[in-house]
């Protein structure tokens, strides 16, 4: 293995030359528009009527949220704060989709007023809508399927067996559930799901394509005309050195293919085809930095580095196992040895190199160094949570011309007393 740094170079010029407070967030805007101008050009390229709905909870800031619709990207909501995060980066009306579960009845208010895409999690929520709604309803809704045992690939490891999921509408009441809401006076109608996260196998986003297009046309013979389709998120990211990034050729000749066998070869109507990736998005392209304070050498030469950030700045390692790249700034001439980076935590699962996997073969660090953790773009910054006391990090971003703005500060001791009543 060699001691070469693995940062862009424009990635490794930023973290130089700045003296943000560790820990930090940066994240990488000419990346972000690439990915997302990427996966929409090849999706697109296949004839489709093709849009991605941000997920919001990724990265919820609207400063990302701006450049993702200047790229053409919708938001996809799920809270009252998430559909205000969309207007602020003037996300309104069909370019927002409310997909949520166990709703308060006040955020379909505000999902409605905004004129969002409303999307149920089950026939009994049609009530719920309409009174929230005071007996009005809207022209457009969609339902969240949950195909229970008929879904036949593997199952995901990060959402599980669909019949155990908390999420969607079971077979036995979807077709009751259009009929329901046109009784009430819906007239456009999407059908959704979501049955992967982080998945690079393109079969199973497929799979997925094929199971919504099936309904569409069991819904056709039932006289509910669908107009959109929403494959839900869950493109993947190579976050370990082995894993192969999402063939775009293979996912957009894919859907085009069961497309055209499901859809148009039976004369149905021509279908809008969404998704709502966060993670594929944004995720390559955000940074978290941090320093070492201090290693310690354990048993049998154990070593375990500390930094100053922690579990609170990034949970996935601590809560999946998850794999995330860790580089250190100026690492030529150190030997490569096995260590544990750690945060401050009081919890032994503050591993960024795995809770389980917990050593990793790494340049020789000490207490001063510079450390990266790769990939850090979505579910990272917004995981995080402030127990023991931690506070919030600082996010940054990288704009093309090389220029870095703020754009959330690190939160402060004030910040963090701010709701204590004493
Ligand atoms: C979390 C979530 C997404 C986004 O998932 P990614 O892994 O970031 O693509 C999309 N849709 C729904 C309903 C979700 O809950």
């Amino acid at each position: 293995m060699s001691s070469q740094i693995q940062l862009p170079p424009r990635i490794l010029r930023a973290i130089k030359a700045n003296d943000f407070p560790t820990p930090y967030y940066l994240y990488d805007q000419v990346g972000i528009k690439q990915t997302a101008g990427s996966l929409s050009m090849a999706l697109s390229n296949t004839g489709f009527d093709y849009q991605n709905y941000f997920a919001v909870k990724a990265n919820p800031n609207p400063h990302i949220l701006d450049i993702l619709r200047e790229e053409g990207m919708g938001a996809d909501a799920s809270s009252g704060p998430e559909l205000e995060l969309a207007r602020m980066a003037d996300m309104t009306g069909e370019a927002v989709m409310f997909t949520a579960n166990n709703v308060d009845p006040e955020e379909y208010r505000e999902a409605y007023r905004q004129g969002a895409i409303i999307n149920l999690d089950d026939i009994n929520q049609i009530e719920v809508l309409r009174s929230a709604l005071g007996s009005e309803f809207p022209e457009t809704i969609s339902f969240r399927y949950n195909p229970g045992s008929s879904r036949k690939a593997g199952h995901n490891s990060i959402i599980g067996r669909p019949e155990d999921s908390k999420f969607g509408l079971p077979e036995h009441d979807l077709i009751e559930a259009y009929q329901l809401a046109s009784k009430y006076g819906a007239k456009h109608f999407g059908i959704h799901t979501m049955l992967v996260s982080n998945e690079l196998d393109v079969a199973q986003h497929i799979d997925t394509a094929r199971i919504l297009f099936s309904k569409v046309a069991e819904l056709a013979q039932a006289g509910i005309g669908i107009k959109f389709v929403n494959l839900g998120g869950g493109l993947g990211v190579a976050y370990h050195p082995d894993q192969k990034p999402i063939d775009y050729k293979a996912l957009s000749s894919g859907l085009e293919s069961v497309y055209r066998e499901m859809i148009l070869d039976k004369g149905l109507p021509p279908l809008r085809i969404m998704t709502e990736n966060g993670r594929h998005i944004t995720g390559p392209h955000g940074y978290l930095v941090t320093q070492v304070r201090s290693v310690k050498l354990g048993y049998e030469g154990r070593r375990f580095v500390g930094v100053d950030a922690t579990m609170a700045d990034l949970m996935r390692p601590g809560m999946y196992d998850a794999y995330h790249g860790i580089e250190v700034l100026n690492p030529e001439g150190r030997r490569i040895v096995d260590q544990a980076v750690v945060g401050s935590l009081c919890e032994n699962n503050d591993f960024f190199t795995g809770k389980d996997a917990k050593y990793r073969p790494l340049p020789e660090m000490e207490a001063g160094d510079i450390v990266v953790i790769r990939d850090a773009g979505a579910h990272s910054h917004a995981m995080g949570f402030n127990y023991n006391g931690k506070l919030r990090a600082g996010e940054y971003l990288l704009e093309p011309d090389g220029e870095i703005k703020m754009i959330r500060r690190p939160q402060t001791r004030e910040d963090y007393f701010a709701t204590l009543s004493w």
